[in-house]
């Protein structure tokens, strides 16, 4: 396998990361050192709607909480939803270009998701939210799924419609689909929802009676987040809104309608915590150990704990 070094992915989206950071200084107040109060609102834990919140940590601005009810963590206070879709709109986004020059590290987290999917429900209509380019449509075509997706991008949007993909440049709430879907999916989007509730309802009724939605978000239980804390790319500050545990996303899951059919964790990070532990910068750190840690853990004991750095869910209505 000829895959790239984490390090070169790293480096990547760190290019996006620091585009992102210098976008931000427009929100600082400079005299407090916060971002301005007029952008943010306070809110009650997105999954359980308790106000019982443990304050964790402030990463690039945004104040990291976890709910003592159901261990959801959370930015708390939040941008109001206006102020997050500008932000959103004026910061060139670079994922598709990643995903382009990275597509095999992609392709095998798609693949292992669409192998999910496909053990949870049938072949047929497949929606990607978020579809970007259609990376992931593709590999859905080629195993004989009516592809649509979804995506604000313009450019990304009539890429993937080249590709032969029906997307559509609208929001979901927009689009009147004509049939409905054996599978809908949200690759690294569900933890940029401030209301995860009000988006799992509103896909519901898409899906066909099999049908099952497909997500893959960060991992609040994942091993590298518990270990490195502030430091774990996870905690952004402004766009990863809802940072779930299972156990979060499985009460939200309930709360819907929903059970939670398949779950498994991918992307050990192992690299990364050895880093950290060797006192190097855990992602641009020197440590040659990807595969164990304190050579003795390996990447299947890691997942199969389910501490990998971000979950893939399957969700049935029940
Ligand atoms: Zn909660």
């Amino acid at each position: 396998m000829n895959q790239r070094a984490p390090k070169d992915i790293h480096q990547e989206r760190l290019k996006m990361h620091n585009a992102n950071v210098a976008n931000r200084v427009q929100y600082f107040d400079t005299q407090t050192g916060f971002f301005y109060e007029k952008l943010l609102e306070k809110r009650a834990c997105p999954v359980c709607k308790e106000d019982k919140e443990q304050f964790l940590f402030f990463k690039d601005g945004g104040r990291h909480v976890k709910c003592l009810e159901c261990e959801m963590i959370y930015l708390n206070p939040v941008f109001k939803d206006e102020n997050l879709e500008k932000h959103y709109r004026n910061n060139h986004d670079l994922q598709s270009e990643i995903v382009a020059s990275d597509s095999e590290f992609y392709t095998n987290l798609y693949q292992k998701g669409l192998d999910s999917i496909q053990k949870a429900t049938t072949v047929g209509n497949i929606l990607d939210i978020g579809c970007s380019a259609g990376t992931f449509l593709d590999l859905a075509k080629k195993a004989n799924w009516s592809t649509f997706g979804v995506e604000l991008n313009e450019q990304e949007a009539s890429y993937a419609t080249a590709k032969g993909h029906s997307v559509y440049n609208k929001f979901l709430s927009e689009v009147a689909f004509d049939v409905k879907m054996d599978a809908i999916c949200l690759w690294d989007v569900f933890e940029h929802l401030k209301d995860g509730e009000a988006y799992l309802n509103e896909m519901k009724p898409l899906l066909s009676k099999n049908g099952v939605i497909f997500i893959q978000i960060p991992s609040a239980d994942s091993l590298a987040a518990k270990i490195l804390q502030e430091k774990c790319n996870m905690f952004d500050g402004i766009e990863h809104v809802n940072l779930y545990s299972f156990k979060a996303v499985e009460k939200l899951a309930k709360k819907c309608g929903f059970v939670v059919e398949g779950y498994e964790t991918v992307i050990s990070e192992i690299g990364v915590i050895n880093n950290y532990l060797n006192y190097e910068d855990p992602y641009f750190g020197e440590t040659s150990n990807t595969k164990t840690l304190f050579n003795s853990l390996d990447e299947e004991w890691l997942h199969k704990k389910k501490m990998g750095y971000k979950m893939q869910l399957a969700l049935r209505r029940s």
